[in-house]
């Protein structure tokens, strides 16, 4: 497995870097900015042998005129979306073999925040661009409640073990929110704790693992009861599917 760092960039982005340290290879998944890149690479003496787009927004794809004027590289990126540069579109099915990596990544349809989003997972990881995030998840700017409940259902479907690399440091201010959703969940008060002394000493809060997704996350937990309950108190119905329960939740941070 190639190993995984973040190039922190704007103002709250990660860039994530899969680096074979063996033969001086990378992948960049999601370049909002080319100059922080370029200029790690340089540090580094790394070759870029491609660049992975989780969906079309300006903050993830800033950086791949200046990349790819620099450096012959494919850029993949979701099929359903209008990215410039592009050379190889993807969609759920699809595997992108990164030979000099050594890895395969799968693709996965995950609409809701843009329409054609996309994410890269293999046994160990997934690159969840702005769909999932660490203790939260993004707005809806393109897709339905529904559309985005089963889209996290299918993040819900990997392995506990997975890595989730996602495409902004929001975990405090999501577990905020997740605390306010389910005040006595002891999970979500003792990542809070983590996570503010991590943020203390200026270090990143992602990766996170599936498994302490699945415990504090309130868009993953939308059939436990508590989520539930807090769902229907908060918008005064009396909520039964998790995808009303979604819906309710995904308004609520909206407004928090
Ligand atoms: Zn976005
Ligand atoms: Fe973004």
């Amino acid at each position: 497995m190639p190993h995984i760092i973040p190039i922190p960039a704007l103002k709250d982005n990660y860039i994530w870097m899969l680096i074979n340290s063996d033969n001086q290879h990378v992948a960049i998944v999601d370049p909002s900015e080319a100059q922080p890149v370029i200029d790690y690479m340089n540090q580094e003496n790394l070759t870029p042998v491609a660049i992975l787009i989780t969906h079309h927004h300006w903050d993830h794809v800033g950086g791949i005129p200046d990349l790819v004027a620099n450096y012959s590289v494919p850029v993949y990126t979701p099929a359903t979306e209008t990215v410039k540069f592009s050379t190889n579109l993807v969609t759920e099915g699809d595997k992108i073999e990164l030979t000099e990596l050594d890895i395969v990544l799968n693709v996965l349809d995950v609409p809701g925040h843009t329409a054609g989003a996309v994410a890269y997972y293999n046994e160990e990881l997934v690159f969840s661009g702005d769909t999932l995030f660490t203790a939260g998840c993004g707005r809806m700017f393109e897709g339905t409640p529904k559309q985005m409940h089963h889209s996290l259902t299918k993040f819900k479907s990997l392995p506990d073990n997975t890595l989730l690399y996602c495409g902004h440091e929001y975990t405090e201010a999501n577990l905020s929110f997740a605390g306010t959703v389910e005040p006595s969940n002891p999970d979500i008060q003792a990542r809070l704790h983590e996570v503010q002394k991590l943020r203390k000493s200026g270090k990143p809060t992602i990766p996170s693992t599936l498994a302490l997704e699945k415990k504090t996350n309130p868009f993953l937990r939308c059939e436990v009861d508590s989520v539930v309950q807090s769902a229907s108190t908060h918008s005064g119905q009396t909520l039964t599917d998790s995808t009303q329960v979604f819906a309710a939740i995904r308004q609520w941070k909206d407004d928090f």
